[in-house]
């Protein structure tokens, strides 16, 4: 996955999410990076959210989404979102997990379980672009 979210001067905010997929996945596979609120997701007055990982308990667990609501109706901050999202059930949904989100106002917020999801973000004149990927070499 290379996934990136951004943020412009106007609070606009962008999610978008590429992916070669997994390694020896079946023929026909769709995981998580395409599907809207699963892998990538972006509301205009709370956040734009992008993921990496083991796709199936991330659109299980609809983590992209899951970080919007935790922010919207629990109050969360940016970060803590994203942590709670990593955590949702984990107990049934285990896996590699990482996730990028950025906020209208330019806040940066990352949060992973896996020492494979590489980021890097930059934030500069009140706009903000965050980008992530998972590296299988490490
Ligand atoms: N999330 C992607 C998938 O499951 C894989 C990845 O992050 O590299 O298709």
């Amino acid at each position: 996955t290379v996934g990136a979210v951004a943020v412009d001067k106007a609070g606009n905010v962008a999610a978008a999410t590429s992916t070669g997929g997994l390694s020896f996945q079946h023929k026909g596979r769709v995981g998580d990076s395409p599907i809207i609120g699963g892998g990538t997701y972006a509301h205009n007055s709370y956040c734009a959210v992008s993921c990496t990982g083991e796709g199936e308990p991330i659109m299980k667990g609809v983590l992209a989404h899951e970080v919007y609501a935790q922010v919207k109706y629990a109050g969360n901050s940016l970060q803590h979102a994203c942590e709670e999202a990593i955590k949702v059930d984990d107990d049934k949904l285990q896996g590699d997990k990482g996730i990028i989100a950025v906020s209208p106002t330019g806040e940066v917020a990352i949060a992973f379980n896996t020492n494979q999801m590489k980021r890097a973000y930059r934030i500069q004149g009140g706009e903000s672009v965050v980008a992530v990927w998972k590296d299988d070499t490490d």
